[in-house]
């Protein structure tokens, strides 16, 4: 959608072929980080925006008893870099993007199967029966792209070895200043105000993949696992109902090496899916979206203003992936003298530290 909104406003004909039958209301809350939060003015989405979420001055991480082991503070971040962490409804900013997207552009139904590369355009297939010539093909599918399966098949999602369930409760009483997370033995809680007494949680554990115990666990097997996590966890778990449960497997793809082939990019997911530890993914996306924007105005010759975007891209990506990858080993490790000497660690690093080891993805250059 940014990537749409991006291009329509830099005066290109663009047009969404979206496989889904409308845009439903999913998903439980996002965070959009500093650098997402810096791309929005370029999309003219910022202003609007800021009365649909809340901007966090602060993301601790406690133990699983609630001694801080971190703390970011978004202000000095902010200081230096930029606005502060956002976190929105995923349904309230997938709404507001779509509302800024020329309607009339954007097509239902329409689920890309295949494509076919022709010198001057690329044909693209639906599993509908229907086609379409286009000269150009921008892949915004996500992390199960078709396209990308067809472009690179060694590129496979990959499974990070933790199991994620998310969702969305209204506490009344509850008062939250700061978005955290708690990494304690058992598995890692994380919770974050929303708007109007509403409040975003997720709680993930290690797992095989599509493990089917987890993919039966309502909250009360989640209560049996964070109940003795300090407060207000066992709240938001007691507030919640399995009807809010979101689950799914936490997987990426390992970073690739091109997202430019001729006439068509690979953008958002379908190039850089990442783990959702740094929540990093939907802001790539966004950076993905006014990037492309700015090398399409800067280059007229379309597919080497990919291969700029490719080459800008590449290096920050697969840095995010990675360290993002790294983080969520960190955050669930199992062995009690690595979490004791890891707690350590935490509690004596400075906060500037800290901050200094973020500013690369904060830093983005757009
Ligand atoms: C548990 C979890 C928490 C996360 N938290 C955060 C966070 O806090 N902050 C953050 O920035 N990111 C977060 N992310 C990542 C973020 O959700 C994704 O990076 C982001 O949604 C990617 O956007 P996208 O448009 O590339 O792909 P998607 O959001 O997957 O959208 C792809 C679209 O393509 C459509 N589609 C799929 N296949 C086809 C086809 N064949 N033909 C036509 N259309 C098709 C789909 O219906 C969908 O509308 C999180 C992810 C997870 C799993």
């Amino acid at each position: 959608m940014t990537t749409a909104i991006a291009l329509q406003r830099a005066g290109f004909e663009t047009v969404v072929f979206e496989a889904a039958p409308e845009f439903k209301e999913v998903g439980a809350g996002i965070a959009l980080s500093i650098n997402a939060m810096k791309a929005l003015p370029a999309l003219g989405l910022s202003d609007e925006i800021s009365t649909k979420g809340r901007l966090m001055e602060t993301f601790t991480i406690y133990d699983e008893g609630g001694r801080k082991l971190s703390q970011t503070s978004n202000t000095s971040l902010n200081g230096i870099q930029g606005p502060g962490n956002f976190i929105i409804h995923r349904a309230e900013l997938q709404s507001f993007l779509v509302s800024k997207v020329n309607q009339d552009a954007v097509y239902f139904n329409k689920r890309m199967i295949d494509f076919e590369q022709a010198t001057q355009s690329i044909i693209i297939k639906f599993a509908d029966g229907s086609e379409c010539e286009t000269k150009y093909l921008i892949v915004a599918d996500g992390i199960h792209s078709v396209a990308r399966k067809k472009l690179l098949p060694h590129a496979k999602p990959r499974f990070s070895g933790q199991t994620c369930w998310r969702g969305v409760i209204t506490l009344q009483e509850m008062e939250l200043e700061e978005s955290f997370e708690t990494w304690g033995r058992q598995g890692r809680f994380g919770l974050g105000p929303l708007l109007d007494h509403k409040f975003y949680w997720y709680a993930s554990l290690n797992a095989k993949p599509n493990d089917s115990a987890f993919r039966q666990f309502g909250i009360r097997d989640l209560q049996n696992r964070f109940n003795d996590f300090h407060s207000p966890i066992p709240e938001v778990l007691a507030a919640s109902t399995d009807a809010d449960l979101i689950w799914g497997d936490i997987i990426d793809i390992k970073p690739i090496s091109q997202y430019a082939f001729d006439r068509i990019l690979l953008i958002g997911d379908a190039a850089h899916a990442t783990t959702p530890n740094l929540g990093q993914g939907g802001a790539m996306a966004i950076e993905d979206a006014v990037i492309l924007a700015n090398e399409l105005k800067k280059e007229t010759d379309v597919n080497l203003a990919f291969l700029n975007f490719e080459k800008r891209r590449l290096p920050r990506t697969r840095k995010i992936v990675n360290e993002s990858w790294r983080v969520g080993k960190i955050s669930q490790l199992e062995n009690s003298a690595l979490i004791s000497m890891r707690n350590w660690v935490m509690r004596h690093f400075p906060a500037s530290v800290n901050e200094k080891q973020l500013k690369f993805l904060f830093d983005v250059d757009l």
